[in-house]
Formats: structure tokens, sequence, C-alpha cells
């Protein structure tokens, strides 16, 4: 417990900025699984959404902080009620904070209002580990960081709970959009639990029936039970969202406004859909032969 707590006093800042750094320069050395065209580009207007992130966190996790002691202190929530090993408490906690992330994540794309946020996190049309970074502030603070105090106040969860939570899923967080290859087998053994990059950036595809899939951040568990799990290989995905496939629309400024424009979603999904050849040869068939 005393190494936990020794751990959990790092300012997590340092953890996310160093994880930042290492994947980074992987990613500059090795083969990468997407190509860029305007890199420095990508860099600028991802580095300038880091800002305001780190900037955005520090009140978030003032606020965090102070709601989830005293919820603790009040005695609220399901863990309360029951009596526990500390470690069971931990991991359950962990499990439980994912799963209402899961929850908070599958409603950012259903509800339009806050699709139209957490499309900001789908419109990099080249990913690496900067795209970690890429969200809207609003729904960084108002909504995905009230799914930490909502867990909190469901389960009965403490601080260190909330701090291992973030120590465990950061590199998961930044890892799963690393421009790297990672090989099949991962997502065959590690990717049975865990949320694997290649089965995050399924997340990413633009066509729209694999964007509503794969919103577990650490235990793909959640998608596996909730009936959200999907699959495909990392060489046949295309990154992004048609309706910001456009360099104008990948800027700092565009993204942070984009919220409140009307974009229209392009569902590639409905296009592959209907221009599909052998639906259009059925339908033919059944026009020509089918009793009307
Ligand atoms: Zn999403
Ligand atoms: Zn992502």
């Amino acid at each position: 417990m005393e190494t936990l707590n020794q751990l959990l006093s790092i300012e997590l800042n340092y953890i996310i900025i160093g994880l930042i750094v290492v994947f980074f320069t992987i990613e500059q050395v090795v083969t990468t699984q997407f190509n860029y065209s305007k890199r420095p580009h990508h860099l600028f207007n991802n580095a300038l959404f880091m800002v305001v992130f780190f900037i955005g966190n520090i009140f978030w996790a003032a606020f965090a902080v102070f709601s989830i002691e005293w919820l603790y202190n009040q005695h609220i929530g399901l863990f309360h009620l029951i009596d526990l090993p500390v470690w069971l408490k931990l991991i359950l906690g962990v499990a439980m904070i994912d799963m209402v992330t899961y929850w908070f994540h599958r409603m950012s794309h259903r509800i339009p209002l806050l699709w139209r946020f957490h499309r900001v996190h789908h419109s990099d049309t080249s990913m690496d580990s900067s795209t970690y970074f890429r969200s809207h502030p609003f729904e960084l603070i108002f909504w995905f960081g009230t799914s930490n105090i909502i867990a909190a106040a469901i389960f009965g969860l403490d601080l260190v709970t909330l701090g291992v939570y973030f120590l465990v899923g950061t590199p998961f967080f930044i890892i799963e959009h690393t421009n790297l290859r990672f090989p099949r087998w991962v997502d065959k053994t590690f990717g049975l639990v865990f949320t694997t990059p290649n089965i995050h950036k399924v997340h990413h595809e633009k066509d729209q029936f694999y964007t509503d899939s794969n919103y577990a951040d650490i235990f793909i568990l959640w998608d596996r039970l909730f009936g959200t799990y999907q699959y495909k290989p990392a060489e046949e995905l295309q990154i992004g969202l048609d309706e910001f496939d456009d360099d104008k629309k990948q800027s700092f400024w565009y993204l942070i406004k984009s919220p409140f424009l009307n974009v229209k979603r392009v569902n590639t999904n409905e296009k592959l859909t209907t221009d599909q050849p052998e639906l259009q040869i059925i339908k033919t068939i059944s026009q020509k032969h089918l009793p009307q």
C-alpha cells in the first residue's frame, strides 16, 4: 500500500508527458501504420489540444478530488454496504469506472448533442499518440469528467481507486492511439479481456458500423458483454470521419468551433449498403422475379 501511495503521489501529468515522449519517439524511428501527408500540421493542431487538455485537467482534477472525497465521507455508494478485501475493491473499482465510462462513451455516439463534441476525437484522419489529446475541452470536463464522479457515487469509490484507474488507464489511452503496427496475436490473446491498439483503432474507422463499436478504454469485456464488439484487420482500416476529411477542417480552431456548426454526418455505412453491387443485383432479381 505504501508503494501504491508513493506511485499515486507522482503527478499524473508527468506520467502522461513521459509516455507521450516515449511513444512519439518510437513512432519516428519504426515503420508506422499510417502515412501522413502533413505531419507538422497534424502535430501542431494536436499540440494545441494538448495545451487545452492540461489546463482543463487542472480545474477538473480539483473538482473531482473534492467531489469524490465528499461522497466517500458521506458513505455514499454500493461498496460501503459490502465487506470486501482492499485489493478486490481496488480491482472492482477500476473495472466499474471503466464500465461507467463505457456507457458515457456509448451515449456520446447515440445522443446527437453529445456527438457534436465527441466527433472532435474521431475527426483525426491520421492517428498517432497525440490523437489521445484531441478531445473537445467541454466534453473532457463536463461529460467524461463527470463519468468518474458518477462511478464514485454509484459504487462508493475513494481517491486511491481513481488514482489507480488513471495509473492503469493512461498507458492504455496513449498506446491505443499510437501509429505503430501491432501483431494480430495481441488481439487474439490480450484482446479477449483488454482493449488493444488494433481494437481501439476499429473504433476510429470511418464506417459508422465500426465507429459505433469498441467503446471500452481498458476492458474490452464491456463491449463483448453489451454486444458492441467488432473487429476489422488494422491494415483494412480507414481512419477518421468523411465530413472532416479536409485540411481546413483538421485545424484546431475549426474543431473547437465545430460542435456549434451543422456538420452533417456522412454515414459511410449507409453509402456502402446502397452502393454494394451484390445488393443491387439482389434488388434487381427481386424486382424482376418475385411476385409484387
Ligand atoms: Zn468514440
Ligand atoms: Zn480514441
